[in-house]
């Protein structure tokens, strides 16, 4: 089951995945976007581990919260309240629990997608985040008990599922503005999402 600690070492991973895909990611962004999504996600991820060295947390709410709030405060754009809301709602879901195990792992992420497309008032198909992360959620909700195999299928599903919006015409977003120019390309925020769950990979095998 996934601690605080581990939640840890997902979050400082993702930080570092991030980081080193930061020009990937800002070049997806200056094609349909404003060329700063690798920059907005490194930066608030530093943020985020310059939290973890500062703060101890009780329990992974805790830490999922500070997270969430981190994000909010330092991540220009839109992406930041998104990927706020998703880690804050994951706090919210995890309760006081000490660890959580592959299936409250779903419930909250579950919970936290739902808070992305509450927030983003968007759908899947729009060429999204999203579009990650609703066949990440299926396919780790699907894979059974086992944490690291759950993950491994949620992030095998979310690569898929960037891959899948190169065909699609952005509808929310800055990328809407583009409207049929926008097919051809991947959404960057897809492209952050699988880094996560990469992290997330990483932190759990
Ligand atoms: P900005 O577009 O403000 O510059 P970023 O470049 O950091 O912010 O993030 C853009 C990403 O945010 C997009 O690639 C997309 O995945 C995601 N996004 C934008 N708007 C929405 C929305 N309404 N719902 C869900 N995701 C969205
Ligand atoms: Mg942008
Ligand atoms: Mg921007």
């Amino acid at each position: 089951a996934l601690t605080t600690t581990e939640l840890e070492d997902w979050l400082r991973r993702a930080a570092a995945l991030l980081t080193d895909h930061a020009a990937e990611l800002t070049e997806l962004d200056a094609a349909i976007g404003d060329a700063d999504h690798g920059s907005n996600m490194s930066r608030g991820f530093r943020a985020v581990v310059e939290a973890l060295d500062a703060g101890d947390f009780a329990d992974p709410a805790a830490l999922l919260k500070k997270t969430g709030m981190t994000l909010v405060s330092t991540v220009g754009g839109a992406s930041g309240p998104l990927y706020g809301t998703l880690f804050l709602r994951l706090a919210g879901a995890t309760g006081g629990a000490a660890s959580l195990d592959a299936a409250a792992l779903g419930e909250a992420l579950a919970a936290g997608v739902q808070g992305v497309a509450d927030r983003g008032k968007a759908a899947p198909g729009e060429k999204t985040m999203l579009d990650a992360w609703t066949p990440a959620l299926e396919a780790f909700r699907g894979a059974g008990d086992d944490l690291a195999a759950a993950v491994a299928a949620g992030a095998a599903a979310a690569a898929q599922g960037r891959d899948d919006t190169a065909p699609m015409t952005a509808t929310k977003g800055r990328a809407s503005y583009l409207g049929e120019r926008s097919v051809g390309h991947v959404d960057p925020g897809a492209a952050s999402t699988v880094l996560l769950w990469q992290a997330l990979a990483d932190a759990v095998s």
